[in-house]
This record gives C-alpha cells, structure tokens and sequence, in this order.
C-alpha cells in the first residue's frame, strides 16, 4: 500500500484527498519509483478543475517527480534498483509516496542535483528548453517576451534566454515579481497593468517583437499578438487565465501574416531519443549555473490543496514542490 491524493470528482482544491491506495509491482518495462519530491505544475490545476480530462476517476493528479527506484518489471535494463530518477512526461500519477511508470520516461538525476532540484525542474526546465530551442530557436540578439516570468516556467526561460544573447522582456503582476523576473535575466519588466504593446514600442524603437511566449491564454492572447513584428510567432503555450479560442483566423493576417503554435512538452518528448535531448540540455544549464532552480516554495504532499490555492492565487514564485 501507499499513500497518495487523488480526486474522485473533479472541481475546487478541497476535492484533493489523501488516501491510501494499493501500490501494485511493476509490470513488464516499468520502475516503481519511491518518490523524495514531487513537482507542482499548473497542468495539476487543469486535470483537478477539468480544463484536462483524467483518463478515469478516481485518478491521482501531478505529472513529475524525482526519488529512488525500488524495483523494475521485466524487460527493463536502462534503470535499476537504487538509481535516483526523475521525470515530467508520463501520464498523470505522481502525486503519491510511490508509483510505478514506465521505465523509457525516466532519467537518471546528475549525481549533484537534489530531489527537491529534480522535481521542480525537470517539467518547467524541458519546457523551457523546447521553447526556446526547438519550437522557436532564439538568437542572439533577438527581443523576445516571457509572460508570467516569475513563475515556475518563466524565471527558467528569462535565465535561459539572457544566456542565450536574447533581450528578455517580461511580463507579471507585482512589483516583487518584477525584481524577481530582473535578477534572473529580463532586462525589462513590464507590469500586466502597463500598456504592454506601447511599452514594447519603445522598448524595441517601433520594430516590435520576433517572438511572444504566452502562458497566460486567455486574457493576454490579443495584447500578445499586438507586440509582434510582422511575420511574429505567437507561442501560445498555456491557459494559466483560461483557454484560448480564435473565432476568425483573418486577425493573423490583419495583424501581419502572423503564426500561432500551441505547442505542449509531451509532443516534444514523446520520442525517448527526444526526452534525453532535452533533459541533457536542461541539465547542462544547470550543471553550469547558467540557469537556477528557484524551488520558492514547498509543502507537504498531503497538503497539495494548500500548494494549488497559492499557485492559483498568484501568490507563488518560481517552482513549487511537495514533500511525501
Ligand atoms: P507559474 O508558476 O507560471 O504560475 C502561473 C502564473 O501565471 C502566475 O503566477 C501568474 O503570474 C500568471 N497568471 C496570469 N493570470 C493568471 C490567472 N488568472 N490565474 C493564475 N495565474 C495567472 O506556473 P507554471 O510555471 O507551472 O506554468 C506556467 C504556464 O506554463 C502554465 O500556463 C502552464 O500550463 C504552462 N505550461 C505549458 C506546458 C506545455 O507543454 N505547453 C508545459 C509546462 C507549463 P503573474 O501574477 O505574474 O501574472
């Protein structure tokens, strides 16, 4: 048996309940994994309200995690008992004590990185990485835009970004978040209240920008595509306000032959040669100290509710991990 939260039907945090659960052994090309940290990511609020369908309920929500590897089911040579793991792209499951999961989405923690680093990292740190280096390769020398960028996702992505010769310009809420956005690299911090496409006018002498990273969906899609150079992408890549429809493609033309991409991490991932790529990039940034892992703040697994009302409330900064 194990510990873990699950949701019986989906809805506000209080329907997250700590439950005991059968841990069955790992089937043919499965680890179980007793995790030392879980991540908390703002795909968990999408799969507790519904945004996200649970493959079946009830279902355990969360999709990261780093600990140890107690046994391996058939099959399974790349990983063995003992390796201190982490992972972000297998099916929900991770927040509980322990859980099994296929073995082809693990990889092996560097030996100077901590639990606590893994599981905060590796989700928003890969997902930084395919933004910046796959869905759009930034250049040196470019101005792009990070919005939310004192989340999770977006303090990776300003670091990442300034260590790739980018002009970062970030948008968040607060004053707080905006000394925190510039000591991890933007070099200018607009606040949501701002005029944002006039600020970036300035900023960039009317040219406007190549590229607009935007998790924030809903409520920033329009500001987004108004702060783009002709030609601009638009990289829609979350719904942290709620989702994002386009009733009329015709604005992309009207606003300047633009592109829009609603890339995810599990598109990006889901060849293993294509997981260890990225996850090696994240590691080298980390390794080498080009990019930190804020983990701001942390709680006990049982309490993931709590975890969900701060990152709901806009009340956390950086990464978030929970502790079984
Ligand atoms: P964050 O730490 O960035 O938290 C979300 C932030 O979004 C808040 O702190 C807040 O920053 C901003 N925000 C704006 N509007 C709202 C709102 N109405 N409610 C809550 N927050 C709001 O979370 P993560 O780093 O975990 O994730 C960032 C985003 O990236 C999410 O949208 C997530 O879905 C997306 N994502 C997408 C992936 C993909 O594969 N496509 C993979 C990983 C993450 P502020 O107060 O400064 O506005």
């Amino acid at each position: 048996m194990t510990h873990a939260i699950r949701i019986h039907e989906t809805g506000g945090p209080e329907k997250m309940v700590w439950e005991e659960i059968p841990l069955p052994a790992p089937k043919p090309g499965e680890a179980l994994v007793r995790h030392k940290a879980v991540g908390l990511n703002f795909i968990d609020v999408y799969f507790r309200t519904g945004l996200y369908k649970a493959p079946s309920l009830p279902a355990i929500i969360g999709m990261e995690g780093a600990g140890v590897v107690e046994a391996v089911g058939d099959g399974v040579t790349d990983i063995a008992p003992g390796d201190r793991v982490a992972y972000a792209t297998a099916p929900i499951g991770a927040y509980a004590e322990a859980r099994c999961i296929k073995a082809d989405r693990l990889v092996k923690l560097p030996g100077p990185l901590s639990f606590e680093q893994g599981a905060a990292m590796m989700l928003q740190g890969m997902t930084a990485a395919f933004l910046v280096k796959k869905c759009y390769p930034v250049r040196a020398g470019q101005t792009v835009m990070v919005h939310a960028a004192a989340g999770g996702v977006g303090l990776i992505m300003c670091q990442w970004l300034k260590h790739l010769g980018a002009t970062v310009i970030g948008v968040v809420s607060t004053e707080e978040k905006a000394a925190l956005a510039r000591a991890h690299g933007a070099a200018h911090v607009l606040l949501t209240s701002d005029d944002i496409p006039a600020r970036v006018k300035e900023i960039t002498g009317g040219a406007m920008l190549p590229v607009v990273f935007d998790s924030v969906g809903r409520d920033t899609f329009n500001i987004s595509l108004d702060c783009l150079a002709p030609f601009g992408m638009m990289v829609s890549y979350g719904n942290a306000s709620g989702p994002v429809a386009i009733p009329d493609l015709g604005i992309l033309a009207a606003k300047g032959s633009l592109y829009v991409t609603r890339p995810t991490l599990a598109t990006y991932t889901a060849k293993r040669e294509d997981l260890v790529s990225h996850a090696n990039d994240l590691f080298e940034v980390v390794s080498s100290d080009a990019v930190q892992i804020r983990v701001n703040q942390t709680f006990p697994l049982r309490n993931a509710a709590d975890a969900h009302r701060a990152l709901e409330a806009r009340q956390t900064t950086g990464s978030t991990v929970l502790l079984p």
